[in-house]
């Protein structure tokens, strides 16, 4: 088979690790919803839903139907929620495949009533708190009437009650401010509920960053999504520091040299000629650009890895390729080159690609485009 021109090498072993090590942050008894909604983060969906199964995840959170359906043609007797809003008409296979939904409102809370009654069949719900985040969930003065159609229900199945914060990595204060407003909810859920008889509704607020906040805010459930994967938030708040040397990023992103020219000085590179060479330069041509997600943005003052060396980028990124200053570098056509990952002190980490291109960690990850094949690492899983 040829060589392939840019992939990526998913660790399998890397995310068993991680998750057990969450297991063992968060304790036993707490259940680990692992979101593995946009393709698992880039990771591949299926492979990643299999592996997270084998490795003893409780619950998968994905954002939509399409995503949970293929969840569950992974593991049929997986727990898993939508956590965005569904559509009218994405009701009913949902419910036919035992998939949970979030609800915002009575009157989603009715739709999804009424067609659960219409195929006999009952729908697990988890409803949603807007404390914050100003996207889905209802507002603290909208919780009894929605408790009270619960309650008279029968034919939703009330499994979960949760919110999402909106600033964990970079605002406490806010989380904090998020949290009582989520535990005054709680709190009605109590009185209204009590505890059932299957430990639930579980209640649920933390992501990654809040997972790492307060311990208290780990609740009966948490919701890591870019932990799973290896990485922590970019955090202002410095958090636990056993974490860092726990966590293994899960993905790198790989490509080859495919031309190394010599040019003289005065020779401009690339599109828009905004980088030309003021030396003789030994220049590398890489097989990624931006149609493999590459950011764009990411080429001024952005580097690569090639033998553990650091190479800079020069002028801009194209669609297919790029081009780096190879400095002294022996090497030659066909030679690996790093986009993202790599080992030791070198390595170059998804949070610092992304501080180059001016984004998240999660935007490069889910920007890795469908043309870079994903290569699993450590045991094929599902
Ligand atoms: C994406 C998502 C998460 C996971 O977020 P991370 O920051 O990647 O841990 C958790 N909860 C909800 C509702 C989400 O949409």
């Amino acid at each position: 088979m040829p060589s392939e021109r840019c992939w990526v090498e998913v660790d399998l072993h890397a995310l068993r690790d991680n998750l057990s090590w969450l297991r063992h942050r968060v304790g036993a008894e707490r259940k680990i919803i692992t979101v593995v909604k946009a393709d698992a983060y880039g990771h591949g969906l299926r492979e990643i839903a299999g592996c997270l199964m084998q490795s003893g995840t409780d619950m998968l959170g994905v954002a939509n139907l399409q995503e949970g359906l293929r969840v569950k043609r992974v593991g049929p007797g997986w727990p898993v929620l939508i956590l965005g809003a569904s559509l009218n008409d994405e009701l009913r296979p949902a419910i036919q495949e035992n998939i949970m939904l979030t609800a915002s409102s009575v009157t989603e809370l009715r739709q999804i009533e009424d067609q659960a009654a219409s195929m006999a069949l009952k729908a697990g719900i988890h409803l949603k708190l807007d404390t914050g985040m100003g996207r889905l969930g209802l507002l603290l003065s909208d919780l009894d009437e929605a408790l009270a159609f619960l309650k008279q229900s029968r034919w939703l199945g009330f499994c979960g009650f949760f919110t999402h914060f909106s600033s964990a990595e970079s605002d406490p204060a806010w989380t904090a401010t998020q949290w009582d407003c989520f535990q005054s909810g709680v709190k009605k859920v109590r009185k209204a509920f009590g505890t059932m008889a299957d430990g639930g509704p579980w209640i649920h607020a933390a992501n990654s960053a809040g997972l790492l906040l307060e311990e208290h805010y780990l609740a009966d459930a948490v919701r890591p999504g870019l932990l799973v994967y290896g990485l922590l938030p970019q955090a202002q708040c410095e958090p636990s520091a056993d974490w860092a040397p726990r966590l293994r990023p899960v993905l790198s992103w790989k490509a080859r040299l495919t031309l190394v020219r010599m040019v003289p000085p005065g020779t401009s590179i690339s599109y828009g000629r905004s980088f030309v060479t003021p030396r003789p330069m030994r220049v590398g041509v890489v097989s990624a650009g931006y149609g493999d997600g590459y950011p764009r943005a990411a080429g001024e003052g952005g580097c690569v890895l090639i033998q553990g060396h650091r190479v800079p980028i020069i002028g801009r990124i194209t669609m297919d390729q790029m081009m780096v200053d190879l400095g002294e570098l022996d090497v030659r056509p066909g030679e690996e080159v790093f986009l993202m990952g790599g080992e030791g002190e070198q390595a170059i980490q998804a949070s610092e690609l992304a501080r180059q291109a001016g984004t998240i960690p999660w935007e490069i990850l889910t920007g890795i485009s469908y043309r870079v094949r994903r290569h699993y690492l450590g045991g094929t899983a599902s």
